[in-house]
């Protein structure tokens, strides 16, 4: 089993073991002696080929054949039809993965409009292909017209590739599942479309098909394009059977080329899917790009602590969440401002500086605790809030973040730069109650030049406060 797990041996074997099983299922799913109503086994391989490189060559294709035709005569299937029908198969497999495989992963992964758009290409492609291929070899086993073969073919691999190959597409990988553990999905639209799904089949009729649609554009400003692929495929599988089943009372005569209601049903399906996925998508990267904007708006590109603004926010509800809490109405604010900053600039360069100001915010960042404000205010100048401190109990945290920073020794030049901190600090306490936080700021910048003016590398609290 070692030996196994580490030979090379192991990747084509579980692809065998994957398309003999698939297509195991397959067969066994589907009404005796006519073709299946889905046969998702090759958009799937399709997806496995795209998602996992190292299969995506000739051995995996021979594999993906030995596997198709090795489960087909198993299950008493003669040499030759085995033989020629699963070529067919083949044929969509490699036509979906060709014709994806060299798109940029952003798009192939389904994160652009122009990825859906040509993904459903690629459907349409391999069907064709599988369509062209059954008629061309296959057409001795049908009994119906070489053209009822080509749309029954079609329309078939068209809908279930468009249902099934989306979700191997977006399907998250393990870190991705356990970063979204625990977040809240909103029920109601899925609530929507299971009752429209119900509507449509109580309702019956061509219509009905439609019915849907608004529920699944819903779902697609909720829900992320994995879990669309999965609602569509619920959504359009459902109505598949259901016209299949005769329960839509979808009935029409087989016109003159050979279309019947279920080809009809299929093609109608798959374009509805089309326009609910490349909503997901745009919806999707504007959720990404909004929360790129708001973090880089959150948090200082150099330092990676709060910017001004955010701080400003969060401080605000800070004391407002202790204006209505009278029992604990402590808070402390400090002010921290490098000393003869500029110098360091001066003598050893812009980027010297910037490697200061990082190592500085990081040395202070680990001397605090969850739920304390930590924010770059500008230039060589931060800010911390700690909740339920009164300003003067505050001295001793204020001597650790001082010789924090007198402590660093960061590399640069010759020798390591050594550098220093005032503080100022102010706040409130049952002493001296609640102020908005424009008073605590200047509180707290009128102590940092005192200590600035008293010598630097210092402590210096507001005059209002008792230290
Ligand atoms: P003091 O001890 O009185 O605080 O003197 P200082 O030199 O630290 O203060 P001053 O206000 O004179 O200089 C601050 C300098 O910080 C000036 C500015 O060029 C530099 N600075 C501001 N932002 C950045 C930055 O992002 N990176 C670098 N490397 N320097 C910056
Ligand atoms: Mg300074
Ligand atoms: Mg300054």
């Amino acid at each position: 089993m070692v030996f196994l797990a580490q030979s090379r041996l192991l990747p084509p074997l579980l692809l065998f073991g994957l398309t003999f099983a698939l297509t195991l299922g397959g067969i066994l799913a589907r009404p005796i002696e006519s073709l299946s109503l889905f046969w998702p086994v090759n958009a799937v391989l399709a997806g496995v080929l795209l998602r996992h490189h190292r299969h995506a060559n000739v051995t995996g294709i021979v594999l993906i054949y030995l596997g198709m035709v090795g489960a087909d005569l198993l299950c008493g299937s003669q040499w030759r039809p085995a033989l020629w029908l699963n070529l067919c198969n083949l044929g969509a497999v490699v036509t979906f993965w060709r014709l994806l495989a060299n798109l940029p992963r952003r798009h192939r992964r389904l994160r652009t409009p122009h990825g859906v758009v040509r993904t459903f290409a690629a459907c349409g492609a391999g069907a064709m292909v599988a369509a062209s291929l059954a008629c061309l070899m296959a057409s001795p086993w049908f009994e119906q017209s070489l053209t009822s073969t080509w749309l029954a073919w079609f329309s078939e691999q068209f809908s279930t590739s468009v249902l099934v190959l989306p979700i191997m597409l977006t399907f998250p990988s393990l870190a991705a599942l356990l970063r979204s553990r625990g977040q809240r999905i909103a029920l109601s639209p899925l609530l929507m479309l299971l009752a429209s799904l119900v509507v449509s089949l109580i309702f019956g009729g061509p219509g009905a098909i439609a019915f849907p649609i608004s529920a699944l554009l819903w779902c697609a400003l909720s829900y992320s394009p994995f879990l669309l692929s999965l609602l569509t495929l619920i959504a359009g599988s459902t109505l598949i059977v259901a016209v299949a089943q005769d329960l839509m009372h979808f009935s029409m005569p087989q016109s003159e080329v050979g279309v019947t209601a279920l080809m009809s049903a299929r093609l109608g399906i798959a374009m509805l899917v089309l326009g609910p996925l490349v909503v997901a998508c745009v919806s999707n990267a504007n959720r990404a790009l909004l929360a790129r904007l708001e973090h880089q708006a959150s948090f200082d590109h150099l330092t990676g602590v709060l910017t001004r603004s955010a701080f400003t926010r969060k401080a605000n509800a800070l004391l407002e969440a202790h204006r209505q809490h009278p029992d604990r109405p402590a808070l402390t604010l400090m002010m921290l401002d490098i000393d003869h900053f500029k110098a360091i600039n001066d003598r050893h360069g812009h980027a010297a500086g910037d490697q200061v100001l990082r190592e500085c915010a990081q040395a202070l960042q680990a001397q605090l605790h969850d739920g304390e404000l930590f924010a770059r205010l500008g230039g060589e100048e931060f800010a911390i809030v700690i909740p339920g401190l009164a300003p003067a109990q505050s001295g001793f945290t204020a001597e650790r973040l001082r010789r924090a920073v007198q402590e660093l020794q960061i590399a640069g030049g010759v020798a390591p730069l050594r550098v220093t901190v005032s503080i100022g600090i102010s706040g409130c306490s049952e002493q001296r109650p609640m102020v908005d936080l424009d008073a605590l700021l200047l509180d707290a910048d009128k102590a940092l030049y005192r200590a600035k003016a008293q010598g630097r590398n210092r402590v210096e609290a507001a005059q209002r406060q008792v230290m």
